[in-house]
């Protein structure tokens, strides 16, 4: 990490939501571990990602990287990637990782606000992942992100949809009947409907592009990126 420490007071963060993270940290490269879903829906993203902006060569910010699933496997695509989260224990890790792997990323702790202060336009890319929905004010996030991206650059968001089917899926499905991540991960009231990202980008100045649903089968256990947005989805936009 370049040095850079914020302190999380006046922060848009919610400590106790970085402490659930905290708490897990250091599974974060256990495939097997309460991140699996992260390994699993990993390289459906990817694709997607690269897909759209062609990664090799790019310049790309990843807005709450944590231990750096997303971040490492962007690089491997040839991306100049920095990756930044308030999660210290998370971004050890990601730092730890990075030496075993090789990957180069430069993680920094600091958030999205602050760092659109002191480099604004500066990314081809920005990815924002999975975050949102644990942010106190996520409409000041996408602002952040849209400052951060050069004209013309892609943000990609993704983060749950808030219906009764969500709420079914993502909290009770994942954390109390599969067990697939731990209980109070996700608080329903933080889920964010595609309507409410669209607007809040909107008024960032982003222009949306698509939209994807990422959705899993608890029987074959298997992922999948579709039309269907009602649980997980993606956003994603050009400035
Ligand atoms: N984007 C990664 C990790 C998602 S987990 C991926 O999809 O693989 C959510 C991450 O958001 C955690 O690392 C947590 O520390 C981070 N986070 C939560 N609130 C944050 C905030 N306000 N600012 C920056 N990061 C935050």
């Amino acid at each position: 990490m370049a040095g850079q420490t914020e302190s999380v007071q006046g922060l848009n963060v919610d400590p106790a939501e970085l402490q659930k993270f905290a708490a897990l940290a250091h599974r974060w490269w256990d495939p097997n571990s309460e991140f699996k879903p992260l390994h699993e829906i990993n390289p459906l993203r990817l694709t997607l990602i690269d897909q759209k902006v062609a990664l090799a060569g790019k310049r790309v910010l990843d807005v709450g990287c944590g231990g750096g699933i997303l971040s490492e496997s962007m690089a491997l695509k040839g991306a100049q990637v920095t990756g930044i989260d308030l999660g210290e224990k998370a971004l050890k890790v990601a730092q730890l990782h990075k030496l075993e792997s090789g990957v180069d990323v430069d993680y920094r702790l600091i958030s999205a606000e602050t760092l659109a202060a002191e480099m604004p336009q500066s990314f081809d890319v920005v990815t924002c992942m999975e975050m949102l929905e644990h942010v106190p004010d996520p409409a000041a996030v996408v602002n952040a992100c849209a400052t951060l991206v050069k004209p013309g650059g892609m943000v990609f968001f993704s983060t749950i949809n808030r219906n009764p089917k969500a709420y079914l899926f993502a909290v009770i499905g994942a954390e109390y009947v599969l067990n697939l991540l731990p209980r109070g991960t996700h608080e329903y009231e933080k889920f964010i409907k595609p309507s409410e990202l669209s607007a809040w980008s909107r008024r960032a100045g982003l222009s949306l592009n698509g939209l994807t649903g990422m959705s899993y089968n608890p029987l074959s256990k298997r992922y999948w990126l579709g039309d269907d947005v009602s649980v997980n989805y993606m956003l994603y936009t050009t400035k």
